[in-house]
């Protein structure tokens, strides 16, 4: 085959600078097309500027602590128009680092939408582009409702382009964006409702995670409303105004973010000219190794049904170069055992199996669970009453621990070292066995009974 690249990757987001860099690592002659800025999803309107907004609503909350520690009060006027432009200057240097990086690794990056002409071409702007592998990562999109007036509404790219701090702001959703934004704006200080469909949010989460952080919510004043169907968004001359299904409304709002779901960026591809399907959900079907069902060509990262996080599809990206171009010829990602924070106020950190999933898995017998409530230090000598949360589960007569779940303050940093742990097998012995850092939070998970 007459072939310009070794490897062309569709799409600058996560999963596909991983590839490139690391393909031309070893030096595989790569190209990278991308439609958007460099960095994706998670760099532009994702986990970048969503953790700068949540620092800034973790210093809101330390702040209001702070008189409990000695503090005169703390001034805590905040200037959201000051952090969004500081925050775009970041990005806007994060981009061009990813240019840098791609271009000290000798990636020829393309800018423009890519679309499949044939096996082993790509068109660009009616330019093709040829290679005997091509990696589809191309992410995904928010999902809109199909509701009359869902256009009055913004999804989370919208959010980050807001200007100004809504002063009264709807939320529509139950998944991380839903809570992750409920809990940044009521910190920033907007007045925040949240509408789930169902009874509960996180609803594929360990319970005691969800019920902690719906405890949570209330108590610091989020407005939660559970079983809640939207059915139209109207603009009035007071503001917005969410119409339900069962005839209620909520209105005044002055801003409504969707946060229903991501669907993949698979349609403008034209999968159809090499014959790759999208399963029901327009997610493009893959093996354990990438691969789609045409050889040469793989997919990975949010435009698959992998675990929609950044660090899922930097791993599965630079396993695949590994596989293509260094001869790891069984190097693949294992997707078990993937640890995860939502940032939420305060933050879940979770891995692993929920007691149910582990009772399914396993049987009611084998499986044992150890978990506890406590008023962290910091808090109780601020007389706040917010707790921690932490759930082991374990199974077999060797407890070797399939799942840990944790809600509170610092949780957050605290999983990544006992998602190590988890993966080497550990059990509740050689949690016991390890001696506790005094005085942390992180100490209860190796001393629970
Ligand atoms: P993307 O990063 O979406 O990149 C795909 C790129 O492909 C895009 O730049 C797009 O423009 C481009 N593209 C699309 N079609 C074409 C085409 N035809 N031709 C050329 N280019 C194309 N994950 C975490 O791990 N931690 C977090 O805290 C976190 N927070 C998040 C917060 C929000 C609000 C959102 C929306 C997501 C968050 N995520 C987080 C998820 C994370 O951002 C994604 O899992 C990750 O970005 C997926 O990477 P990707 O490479 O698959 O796709
Ligand atoms: P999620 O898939 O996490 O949650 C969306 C939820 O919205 C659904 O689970 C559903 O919950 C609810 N929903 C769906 N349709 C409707 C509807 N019509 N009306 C009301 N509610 C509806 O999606 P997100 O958009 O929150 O996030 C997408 C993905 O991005 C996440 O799954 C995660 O992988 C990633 N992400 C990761 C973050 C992190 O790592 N911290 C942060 C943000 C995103 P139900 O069925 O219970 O009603």
């Amino acid at each position: 085959m007459n072939q310009d690249y070794d490897l062309i990757v569709i799409g600058g987001g996560s999963g596909g600078i991983a590839t490139a860099n690391r393909a031309a690592s070893y030096g595989a002659k790569t190209a990278l097309i991308a439609a958007g800025p460099l960095g994706g999803t998670c760099v532009n309107v994702g986990c970048v500027p969503k953790k700068i907004f949540w620092n800034a609503a973790h210093l809101a909350e330390q702040m209001r602590m702070a008189e409990d520690y000695g503090f005169d009060a703390v001034a805590s006027s905040f200037h959201w128009e000051r952090l969004k432009a500081k925050r775009d200057a970041y990005i806007d240097r994060l981009n061009g680092r990813y240019a840098q990086g791609l271009d000290g690794n000798g990636v020829t990056l393309i800018r423009g939408h890519a679309r499949f002409h044939d096996k082993n071409q790509v068109e660009v702007d009616s330019k093709i582009l040829r290679a005997p592998h091509i990696l589809i990562a191309t992410g995904g999109q928010p999902t809109w409702p199909d509701i009359p007036g869902a256009e009055l509404g913004i999804s989370s790219d919208g959010f980050f382009e807001l200007e100004k701090a809504p002063r009264c702001v709807a939320i529509v959703g139950a998944g991380y964006i839903a809570v992750e934004l409920a809990g940044v704006l009521h910190a920033l200080g907007s007045d925040v409702s949240l509408l789930m469909r169902r009874k509960h949010f996180l609803n594929d989460f360990e319970p005691i995670l969800r019920e902690h952080l719906m405890d949570a919510m209330l108590h610091q004043g989020i407005n939660l409303l559970a079983q809640r169907q939207v059915r139209e968004l109207e603009k009035r001359p007071d503001g917005l105004c969410l119409h339900f299904q069962d005839g209620d409304c909520l209105g005044g709002l002055d801003a409504v973010i969707w946060a229903i779901g991501r669907r993949p960026n698979s349609e403008e591809l034209e999968l159809e000219n090499v014959g790759i399907s999208q399963d029901a959900n327009g997610f493009i079907p893959v093996d354990a190794f990438q691969n789609t069902a045409i050889p040469g060509i793989y997919a990975l990262g949010d435009v698959t049904s992998a675990p929609a996080l950044t660090p899922v599809a930097i791993a599965a990206g630079r396993r695949l170069a590994d596989r293509l171009f260094n001869q790891q010829s069984e190097r693949h990602l294992d997707v078990t055992l993937v640890p995860t924070v939502v940032f939420s106020h305060p933050p879940i950190a979770t891995v692993g199996l929920s007691e149910t999933a582990a009772r399914e898995t396993y049987g009611d017998e084998a499986v044992k669970v150890y978990q506890t409530r406590f008023t962290p230090m910091l808090r109780a000598f601020s007389e706040d009453p917010e707790k921690t949360a932490m759930k082991l589960v374990t199974v077999g007569r060797e407890e070797k621990i399939v799942g840990l779940h944790a809600i509170g303050d610092g949780v957050d940093e605290m999983l990544q070292g006992f998602a190590v742990a988890l993966r080497m097998g550990a059990s509740k012995k050689d949690f016991d066995d390890t001696i506790a850092i005094h005085p942390t939070s992180s100490e209860e998970l190796v001393t629970l009974r």
